[in-house]
Protein backbone atom coordinates (compact mmCIF):
# COMPACT_ATOMS: atom_id res chain seq x y z
CA UNK A 1 0.00 0.00 0.00
CA UNK A 2 0.88 3.44 -0.66
CA UNK A 3 -0.21 6.83 0.91
CA UNK A 4 -1.33 8.74 -2.61
CA UNK A 5 -4.17 11.15 -0.76
CA UNK A 6 -3.89 13.83 1.71
CA UNK A 7 -6.36 12.28 3.73
CA UNK A 8 -4.60 8.43 4.24
CA UNK A 9 -1.39 10.69 4.99
CA UNK A 10 -3.58 12.53 7.60
CA UNK A 11 -4.04 9.64 9.45
CA UNK A 12 -0.73 9.54 10.50
CA UNK A 13 -0.11 13.16 11.67
CA UNK A 14 -0.41 13.96 15.48
CA UNK A 15 -3.99 15.89 14.61
CA UNK A 16 -3.00 18.57 16.88
CA UNK A 17 -2.61 21.63 14.52
CA UNK A 18 0.30 22.89 16.31
CA UNK A 19 1.83 24.86 13.27
CA UNK A 20 5.35 24.16 13.81
CA UNK A 21 5.56 23.16 10.33
CA UNK A 22 4.67 26.04 9.16
CA UNK A 23 1.13 25.06 8.29
CA UNK A 24 -1.96 25.97 10.02
CA UNK A 25 -3.23 22.67 9.87
CA UNK A 26 -2.41 19.45 9.96
CA UNK A 27 -4.25 18.47 6.83
CA UNK A 28 -2.70 21.58 5.24
CA UNK A 29 0.59 19.43 5.90
CA UNK A 30 -0.61 16.25 4.85
CA UNK A 31 -1.53 18.07 1.07
CA UNK A 32 1.79 19.36 0.70
CA UNK A 33 3.35 15.42 1.57
CA UNK A 34 1.68 14.49 -1.07
CA UNK A 35 2.68 17.18 -3.62
CA UNK A 36 6.25 16.86 -2.08
CA UNK A 37 7.08 20.19 -1.39
CA UNK A 38 7.23 19.04 2.52
CA UNK A 39 9.32 15.71 3.91
CA UNK A 40 7.60 13.60 7.01
CA UNK A 41 10.10 14.94 9.54
CA UNK A 42 9.10 18.51 8.59
CA UNK A 43 6.62 17.63 11.66
CA UNK A 44 8.53 18.33 14.41
CA UNK A 45 6.27 16.72 17.25
CA UNK A 46 6.96 12.97 14.92
CA UNK A 47 10.85 13.79 15.02
CA UNK A 48 10.75 14.80 18.65
CA UNK A 49 7.96 12.48 20.15
CA UNK A 50 9.39 8.77 20.91
CA UNK A 51 5.31 8.00 20.55
CA UNK A 52 5.14 8.90 16.72
CA UNK A 53 8.79 7.07 15.97
CA UNK A 54 6.70 4.26 14.32
CA UNK A 55 3.94 6.65 13.24
CA UNK A 56 6.96 8.45 11.26
CA UNK A 57 8.73 5.46 10.30
CA UNK A 58 5.91 3.81 8.54
CA UNK A 59 4.66 7.27 6.99
CA UNK A 60 7.94 8.04 5.41
CA UNK A 61 7.90 4.14 4.02
CA UNK A 62 4.54 4.65 2.69
CA UNK A 63 5.43 8.16 1.11
CA UNK A 64 8.64 7.02 -0.59
CA UNK A 65 8.57 7.16 -4.27
CA UNK A 66 7.90 3.57 -6.46
CA UNK A 67 11.34 4.61 -8.28
CA UNK A 68 14.39 4.96 -6.36
CA UNK A 69 15.43 8.41 -6.13
CA UNK A 70 19.18 8.64 -7.00
CA UNK A 71 21.77 12.11 -6.35
CA UNK A 72 25.09 12.54 -8.56
CA UNK A 73 27.33 14.83 -7.37
CA UNK A 74 27.43 17.33 -4.29
CA UNK A 75 26.23 20.80 -3.35
CA UNK A 76 24.22 23.14 -5.00
CA UNK A 77 24.51 21.27 -8.69
CA UNK A 78 23.86 18.11 -7.33
CA UNK A 79 21.43 16.20 -9.64
CA UNK A 80 18.46 14.31 -8.28
CA UNK A 81 16.94 11.58 -10.81
CA UNK A 82 14.42 9.04 -10.36
CA UNK A 83 12.21 9.03 -7.94
CA UNK A 84 8.35 9.10 -10.35
CA UNK A 85 5.17 7.14 -9.33
CA UNK A 86 3.12 6.87 -12.03
CA UNK A 87 3.53 5.73 -16.19
CA UNK A 88 1.92 8.48 -17.31
CA UNK A 89 2.40 11.91 -16.46
CA UNK A 90 -1.48 13.09 -16.48
CA UNK A 91 -1.57 10.80 -13.77
CA UNK A 92 0.36 13.04 -11.43
CA UNK A 93 3.03 14.64 -12.70
CA UNK A 94 6.66 13.48 -13.47
CA UNK A 95 9.43 14.73 -10.72
CA UNK A 96 13.39 15.08 -11.29
CA UNK A 97 13.68 15.73 -15.22
CA UNK A 98 16.22 13.67 -17.06
CA UNK A 99 19.30 14.79 -16.66
CA UNK A 100 21.29 15.46 -19.55
CA UNK A 101 25.15 14.43 -19.37
CA UNK A 102 27.55 15.59 -22.17
CA UNK A 103 31.23 13.94 -23.00
CA UNK A 104 34.55 14.46 -23.15
CA UNK A 105 37.36 11.80 -23.26
CA UNK A 106 40.28 11.41 -21.42
CA UNK A 107 42.89 11.71 -25.02
CA UNK A 108 41.66 15.01 -25.47
CA UNK A 109 44.17 18.03 -25.15
CA UNK A 110 43.91 19.86 -22.24
CA UNK A 111 42.46 23.12 -24.30
CA UNK A 112 40.23 21.20 -26.51
CA UNK A 113 38.59 19.65 -23.24
CA UNK A 114 38.45 22.83 -21.23
CA UNK A 115 36.68 24.58 -23.97
CA UNK A 116 33.82 21.55 -24.18
CA UNK A 117 33.52 21.75 -20.33
CA UNK A 118 33.24 25.53 -20.23
CA UNK A 119 30.45 25.26 -23.06
CA UNK A 120 28.30 22.87 -21.26
CA UNK A 121 28.54 24.71 -17.86
CA UNK A 122 28.07 28.30 -19.63
CA UNK A 123 25.15 27.03 -21.93
CA UNK A 124 21.84 28.56 -20.89
CA UNK A 125 18.90 29.43 -23.21
CA UNK A 126 16.34 31.90 -21.43
CA UNK A 127 13.15 30.02 -21.91
CA UNK A 128 9.18 31.40 -20.28
CA UNK A 129 11.03 32.86 -17.20
CA UNK A 130 13.65 30.17 -16.35
CA UNK A 131 17.18 28.94 -17.94
CA UNK A 132 17.30 26.19 -19.56
CA UNK A 133 21.25 23.77 -18.58
CA UNK A 134 22.87 20.91 -18.91
CA UNK A 135 23.53 19.19 -15.59
CA UNK A 136 26.84 17.26 -16.08
CA UNK A 137 30.15 16.19 -17.44
CA UNK A 138 30.98 12.28 -18.76
CA UNK A 139 34.22 11.99 -18.42
CA UNK A 140 35.08 8.72 -20.78
CA UNK A 141 37.98 6.44 -20.58
CA UNK A 142 39.52 5.91 -24.26
CA UNK A 143 43.17 5.84 -23.26
CA UNK A 144 42.88 2.59 -20.89
CA UNK A 145 45.07 3.78 -18.88
CA UNK A 146 44.12 4.91 -14.80
CA UNK A 147 46.73 8.05 -14.38
CA UNK A 148 45.74 9.39 -17.74
CA UNK A 149 41.90 9.07 -17.03
CA UNK A 150 42.54 10.57 -13.45
CA UNK A 151 44.34 13.44 -14.80
CA UNK A 152 41.42 14.15 -17.35
CA UNK A 153 39.05 13.65 -14.61
CA UNK A 154 41.34 16.41 -12.12
CA UNK A 155 41.05 19.17 -14.82
CA UNK A 156 37.25 18.70 -15.14
CA UNK A 157 37.23 19.08 -11.56
CA UNK A 158 39.21 22.01 -11.78
CA UNK A 159 36.99 23.87 -13.96
CA UNK A 160 33.39 22.91 -13.09
CA UNK A 161 31.24 22.05 -10.33
CA UNK A 162 29.00 19.88 -12.15
CA UNK A 163 28.15 16.25 -11.17
CA UNK A 164 30.41 13.90 -13.52
CA UNK A 165 30.21 10.42 -14.99
CA UNK A 166 33.41 8.57 -14.96
CA UNK A 167 32.96 5.96 -17.84
CA UNK A 168 35.15 3.32 -17.79
CA UNK A 169 34.72 -1.01 -17.72
CA UNK A 170 38.03 -0.98 -16.31
CA UNK A 171 38.09 -0.96 -12.16
CA UNK A 172 41.25 -0.46 -12.08
CA UNK A 173 40.61 2.72 -14.45
CA UNK A 174 37.86 3.60 -11.91
CA UNK A 175 39.50 2.75 -8.72
CA UNK A 176 42.32 5.30 -9.64
CA UNK A 177 39.76 8.46 -10.55
CA UNK A 178 37.78 7.69 -7.48
CA UNK A 179 40.87 8.03 -5.03
CA UNK A 180 40.43 11.98 -6.36
CA UNK A 181 37.31 12.24 -7.18
CA UNK A 182 35.59 10.65 -4.31
CA UNK A 183 34.29 13.05 -2.43
CA UNK A 184 32.12 14.84 -5.55
CA UNK A 185 29.93 11.61 -5.52
CA UNK A 186 30.17 10.74 -9.28
CA UNK A 187 28.30 8.10 -10.90
CA UNK A 188 30.06 4.82 -11.77
CA UNK A 189 29.72 3.59 -15.53
CA UNK A 190 29.19 1.06 -15.15
CA UNK A 191 29.25 -2.66 -13.53
CA UNK A 192 28.49 -5.34 -16.23
CA UNK A 193 28.46 -9.00 -16.08
CA UNK A 194 31.98 -9.23 -16.46
CA UNK A 195 32.90 -6.92 -13.65
CA UNK A 196 30.47 -6.38 -11.41
CA UNK A 197 32.64 -7.46 -8.23
CA UNK A 198 35.52 -5.40 -8.40
CA UNK A 199 32.63 -2.65 -9.22
CA UNK A 200 30.45 -3.37 -6.48
CA UNK A 201 33.00 -2.97 -4.65
CA UNK A 202 34.14 0.12 -5.33
CA UNK A 203 30.70 1.82 -5.05
CA UNK A 204 30.37 0.08 -0.91
CA UNK A 205 33.70 1.36 -0.63
CA UNK A 206 33.56 4.66 -1.58
CA UNK A 207 30.02 5.35 -1.22
CA UNK A 208 29.02 6.59 -5.43
CA UNK A 209 25.99 5.82 -7.18
CA UNK A 210 26.41 3.18 -10.05
CA UNK A 211 25.10 2.49 -12.87
CA UNK A 212 24.34 -2.10 -14.48
CA UNK A 213 24.81 -2.15 -17.61
CA UNK A 214 23.29 -5.30 -19.59
CA UNK A 215 22.52 -4.35 -22.69
CA UNK A 216 19.93 -6.09 -24.39
CA UNK A 217 19.64 -8.51 -21.36
CA UNK A 218 16.73 -7.69 -18.80
CA UNK A 219 17.31 -10.51 -17.17
CA UNK A 220 20.95 -10.36 -16.38
CA UNK A 221 20.27 -6.81 -15.36
CA UNK A 222 17.60 -7.40 -13.02
CA UNK A 223 20.19 -10.04 -11.47
CA UNK A 224 22.79 -7.34 -11.09
CA UNK A 225 20.13 -4.91 -9.41
CA UNK A 226 19.14 -7.52 -7.13
CA UNK A 227 22.62 -8.36 -6.38
CA UNK A 228 23.89 -4.64 -5.50
CA UNK A 229 21.02 -3.95 -3.35
CA UNK A 230 21.31 -7.64 -1.32
CA UNK A 231 24.90 -5.86 -0.54
CA UNK A 232 23.19 -2.43 0.66
CA UNK A 233 24.59 -0.87 -2.32
CA UNK A 234 21.12 1.16 -3.69
CA UNK A 235 22.10 4.17 -5.21
CA UNK A 236 21.86 2.34 -8.50
CA UNK A 237 21.13 3.50 -12.31
CA UNK A 238 20.08 0.85 -15.14
CA UNK A 239 21.35 0.98 -18.46
CA UNK A 240 19.62 -1.73 -20.66
CA UNK A 241 21.66 -0.58 -23.50
CA UNK A 242 20.89 1.95 -26.46
CA UNK A 243 20.87 1.14 -29.87
CA UNK A 244 20.45 3.42 -32.16
CA UNK A 245 19.11 2.04 -35.16
CA UNK A 246 16.48 -0.39 -37.07
CA UNK A 247 14.81 -3.28 -35.06
CA UNK A 248 17.45 -3.18 -32.27
CA UNK A 249 16.25 0.43 -31.58
CA UNK A 250 12.91 -0.68 -31.01
CA UNK A 251 13.99 -3.59 -28.45
CA UNK A 252 15.42 -0.50 -27.02
CA UNK A 253 12.02 1.28 -26.54
CA UNK A 254 10.61 -1.57 -25.31
CA UNK A 255 12.98 -2.61 -23.40
CA UNK A 256 12.63 1.07 -21.32
CA UNK A 257 9.18 0.65 -21.42
CA UNK A 258 8.96 -2.99 -19.14
CA UNK A 259 11.79 -1.77 -16.55
CA UNK A 260 9.70 1.67 -15.74
CA UNK A 261 6.21 -0.85 -15.59
CA UNK A 262 8.03 -3.35 -13.48
CA UNK A 263 9.37 -0.44 -11.24
CA UNK A 264 6.24 1.33 -11.33
CA UNK A 265 4.06 -1.54 -10.51
CA UNK A 266 6.38 -2.71 -7.67
CA UNK A 267 9.56 -4.84 -8.75
CA UNK A 268 11.27 -3.66 -6.19
CA UNK A 269 14.63 -4.96 -7.72
CA UNK A 270 14.54 -2.69 -11.07
CA UNK A 271 12.25 0.38 -9.51
CA UNK A 272 15.71 2.05 -10.49
CA UNK A 273 16.39 5.02 -12.93
CA UNK A 274 17.23 4.18 -16.17
CA UNK A 275 20.02 5.46 -18.24
CA UNK A 276 19.69 6.40 -22.17
CA UNK A 277 22.93 6.34 -23.93
CA UNK A 278 21.88 8.43 -27.26
CA UNK A 279 25.79 9.12 -27.83
CA UNK A 280 25.57 5.76 -29.57
CA UNK A 281 24.07 8.16 -32.52
CA UNK A 282 27.75 8.79 -33.38
CA UNK A 283 28.57 5.06 -33.87
CA UNK A 284 25.65 4.99 -36.38
CA UNK A 285 26.68 7.79 -38.89
CA UNK A 286 29.74 8.83 -39.99
CA UNK A 287 28.92 12.05 -40.85
CA UNK A 288 28.41 14.73 -37.86
CA UNK A 289 25.17 16.52 -39.09
CA UNK A 290 23.58 13.41 -39.20
CA UNK A 291 24.88 11.63 -35.68
CA UNK A 292 23.78 15.53 -33.82
CA UNK A 293 20.75 15.31 -35.40
CA UNK A 294 19.50 11.62 -34.75
CA UNK A 295 21.21 11.62 -31.21
CA UNK A 296 19.03 14.22 -30.46
CA UNK A 297 16.09 11.68 -31.89
CA UNK A 298 16.88 9.09 -29.54
CA UNK A 299 17.80 11.79 -26.56
CA UNK A 300 14.16 13.40 -27.76
CA UNK A 301 12.47 9.49 -27.26
CA UNK A 302 14.05 8.16 -24.08
CA UNK A 303 13.47 11.06 -22.21
CA UNK A 304 9.11 11.19 -23.26
CA UNK A 305 9.79 6.83 -22.20
CA UNK A 306 11.63 7.09 -19.88
CA UNK A 307 15.34 8.23 -19.41
CA UNK A 308 16.13 9.56 -16.18
CA UNK A 309 19.76 10.23 -16.91
CA UNK A 310 21.28 10.43 -20.67
CA UNK A 311 24.85 10.76 -22.00
CA UNK A 312 25.08 12.69 -25.06
CA UNK A 313 27.85 14.23 -26.86
CA UNK A 314 26.86 17.10 -29.29
CA UNK A 315 26.61 20.64 -28.09
CA UNK A 316 25.68 22.70 -31.19
CA UNK A 317 22.37 24.79 -30.73
CA UNK A 318 20.86 22.96 -33.44
CA UNK A 319 21.11 19.38 -31.18
CA UNK A 320 20.58 20.98 -27.63
CA UNK A 321 17.33 23.21 -28.17
CA UNK A 322 15.09 20.86 -29.09
CA UNK A 323 16.04 18.34 -26.02
CA UNK A 324 16.30 21.27 -23.56
CA UNK A 325 12.52 22.29 -25.15
CA UNK A 326 11.47 18.75 -25.38
CA UNK A 327 12.72 18.02 -21.37
CA UNK A 328 10.92 21.40 -19.95
CA UNK A 329 7.97 20.33 -21.49
CA UNK A 330 7.94 16.70 -20.07
CA UNK A 331 8.69 18.18 -16.61
CA UNK A 332 6.00 20.77 -16.37
CA UNK A 333 3.92 20.29 -13.71
CA UNK A 334 0.42 19.54 -15.08
CA UNK A 335 -1.32 20.37 -12.26
CA UNK A 336 0.48 23.86 -12.04
CA UNK A 337 0.15 26.76 -14.59
CA UNK A 338 3.35 28.41 -15.23
CA UNK A 339 2.97 31.77 -13.07
CA UNK A 340 5.19 35.10 -12.81
CA UNK A 341 4.50 37.35 -10.03
CA UNK A 342 1.68 39.82 -10.36
CA UNK A 343 2.53 43.85 -10.37
CA UNK A 344 3.33 46.19 -13.08
CA UNK A 345 6.52 45.69 -15.26
CA UNK A 346 8.72 48.19 -16.66
CA UNK A 347 10.11 47.41 -19.96
CA UNK A 348 12.48 49.77 -21.74
CA UNK A 349 12.42 53.21 -20.26
CA UNK A 350 9.08 53.88 -19.51
CA UNK A 351 8.04 57.45 -19.08
CA UNK A 352 4.17 59.35 -18.38
CA UNK A 353 3.75 58.88 -22.13
CA UNK A 354 3.95 55.56 -22.62
CA UNK A 355 1.65 52.91 -23.06
CA UNK A 356 0.09 50.62 -20.06
CA UNK A 357 -0.56 47.28 -21.26
CA UNK A 358 -2.85 45.03 -19.28
CA UNK A 359 -2.07 41.00 -19.55
CA UNK A 360 -2.28 38.02 -16.96
CA UNK A 361 0.26 35.75 -14.92
CA UNK A 362 0.11 32.79 -16.96
CA UNK A 363 3.66 32.91 -17.84
CA UNK A 364 3.41 31.82 -21.53
CA UNK A 365 1.43 34.89 -22.23
CA UNK A 366 3.22 37.21 -20.22
CA UNK A 367 6.48 36.71 -21.71
CA UNK A 368 5.01 36.48 -25.12
CA UNK A 369 3.85 39.73 -24.59
CA UNK A 370 7.24 40.68 -23.40
CA UNK A 371 9.14 39.68 -25.89
CA UNK A 372 6.68 41.43 -28.26
CA UNK A 373 6.98 44.66 -27.01
CA UNK A 374 10.36 44.51 -26.02
CA UNK A 375 12.17 43.08 -29.27
CA UNK A 376 10.40 45.56 -30.82
CA UNK A 377 11.99 48.61 -28.73
CA UNK A 378 8.30 49.64 -27.42
CA UNK A 379 9.00 51.75 -23.61
CA UNK A 380 5.78 50.47 -21.35
CA UNK A 381 4.04 49.03 -18.50
CA UNK A 382 3.22 45.79 -18.46
CA UNK A 383 -0.03 45.63 -15.71
CA UNK A 384 0.62 41.77 -14.58
CA UNK A 385 -2.57 40.30 -13.31
CA UNK A 386 -2.94 37.27 -10.95
CA UNK A 387 -5.40 35.40 -12.69
CA UNK A 388 -3.93 31.73 -11.23
CA UNK A 389 -2.02 31.44 -14.44
CA UNK A 390 -4.78 31.53 -16.28
CA UNK A 391 -4.12 32.62 -20.28
CA UNK A 392 -6.31 36.24 -21.04
CA UNK A 393 -9.28 34.59 -22.76
CA UNK A 394 -9.95 31.35 -20.34
CA UNK A 395 -9.20 33.87 -17.08
CA UNK A 396 -11.95 36.34 -18.73
CA UNK A 397 -14.62 33.69 -18.91
CA UNK A 398 -13.95 32.29 -15.39
CA UNK A 399 -14.17 35.11 -13.77
CA UNK A 400 -10.22 35.31 -12.84
CA UNK A 401 -9.21 38.58 -15.00
CA UNK A 402 -11.98 41.20 -13.81
CA UNK A 403 -12.33 44.77 -13.30
CA UNK A 404 -11.51 44.54 -9.66
CA UNK A 405 -8.66 42.58 -10.22
CA UNK A 406 -7.11 45.03 -12.90
CA UNK A 407 -7.83 47.60 -9.90
CA UNK A 408 -6.17 45.59 -7.13
CA UNK A 409 -3.00 44.69 -9.39
CA UNK A 410 -2.61 48.93 -9.92
CA UNK A 411 -3.63 49.87 -5.87
CA UNK A 412 -0.65 47.09 -4.70
CA UNK A 413 1.49 48.50 -6.38
CA UNK A 414 0.79 51.99 -6.00
CA UNK A 415 0.49 53.11 -9.66
CA UNK A 416 -2.02 55.80 -9.98
CA UNK A 417 -2.85 56.30 -13.69
CA UNK A 418 -4.13 59.55 -13.17
CA UNK A 419 -0.81 60.64 -10.91
CA UNK A 420 2.03 58.64 -13.23
CA UNK A 421 0.66 58.59 -16.79
CA UNK A 422 0.21 61.41 -19.22
CA UNK A 423 -3.09 59.93 -20.72
CA UNK A 424 -4.91 58.19 -17.91
CA UNK A 425 -5.27 55.04 -20.66
CA UNK A 426 -4.67 51.47 -20.00
CA UNK A 427 -4.45 48.78 -23.12
CA UNK A 428 -6.86 45.51 -22.72
CA UNK A 429 -6.33 42.61 -24.68
CA UNK A 430 -8.42 42.26 -27.61
CA UNK A 431 -9.38 38.83 -26.02
CA UNK A 432 -10.81 40.63 -23.33
CA UNK A 433 -12.81 43.49 -25.14
CA UNK A 434 -15.92 42.77 -23.20
CA UNK A 435 -14.55 44.26 -19.75
CA UNK A 436 -13.73 48.05 -21.06
CA UNK A 437 -16.76 48.77 -19.44
CA UNK A 438 -16.75 47.87 -16.16
CA UNK A 439 -12.38 48.82 -16.25
CA UNK A 440 -13.61 52.58 -17.14
CA UNK A 441 -15.67 52.45 -14.24
CA UNK A 442 -13.69 50.85 -11.64
CA UNK A 443 -10.56 53.01 -12.94
CA UNK A 444 -11.95 56.17 -14.11
CA UNK A 445 -10.00 55.70 -17.13
CA UNK A 446 -10.01 55.51 -20.85
CA UNK A 447 -9.68 51.75 -21.76
CA UNK A 448 -8.68 51.32 -25.42
CA UNK A 449 -8.71 47.45 -26.89
CA UNK A 450 -5.56 46.39 -28.17
CA UNK A 451 -5.10 43.55 -30.85
CA UNK A 452 -6.20 39.71 -29.99
CA UNK A 453 -2.42 38.62 -30.89
CA UNK A 454 0.51 40.37 -29.16
CA UNK A 455 2.46 39.93 -31.75
CA UNK A 456 0.67 42.94 -33.49
CA UNK A 457 0.89 45.50 -30.19
CA UNK A 458 3.64 47.34 -31.88
CA UNK A 459 2.18 47.76 -35.12
CA UNK A 460 -1.24 48.71 -33.28
CA UNK A 461 0.48 51.46 -31.34
CA UNK A 462 1.87 52.81 -34.16
CA UNK A 463 -1.49 54.40 -35.53
CA UNK A 464 -3.43 53.83 -31.79
CA UNK A 465 -0.93 55.26 -29.00
CA UNK A 466 -0.77 58.42 -27.92
CA UNK A 467 -4.69 58.01 -27.27
CA UNK A 468 -5.06 61.42 -28.48
CA UNK A 469 -3.75 61.16 -31.91
CA UNK A 470 -6.38 58.87 -33.01
S1 LIG B 1 3.86 20.19 12.95
FE1 LIG B 1 2.83 18.22 12.76
S2 LIG B 1 1.30 18.28 14.36
FE2 LIG B 1 1.92 20.37 14.06
S3 LIG B 1 0.48 21.18 12.49
FE3 LIG B 1 2.25 20.42 11.41
S4 LIG B 1 1.69 18.35 10.86
FE4 LIG B 1 0.29 18.94 12.50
Amino acid sequence: MKVNSPLEAYKFLPGTNCGRCGEDTCMAFASHLIDRSHKATDCLPMVEEDKFANKLKELEALLAPEIREVVIGVGEKAVKIGGDDVLFRHKLTFFNKTAYAYDVTDTMDEKELLERVNTIQNFKKFYVGDFLTLDMIAVRCVSGNPETFTAAVKKVMQATDLPMVLCSFDPAVLKASLEVAAEKKPLLYAATKDNWQEVAKLAKDYEVPVTLFAPNDLDMLKSLAKTFSEMSINNLVLDPGTFPTGRDLKTTFENFLKIRRAGIEGDRDIACPIMAVPLTAWMAYDDEISASYWETVLASVFTVKYGDIMIMHSIQPHALLPQLHIRDTIYTDPRKPVTVDPGIMEIGSPTADSPVIITTNFALTYYTVESDVSSNKVDCYIVVVDTDGIGVEAAVAGGQLTAAKIKKTLDDAGFDLKEKTTFNTVILPGLAARLQGDVEDQLGSKVLIGPTDSGRIPGWLETNWPPENK
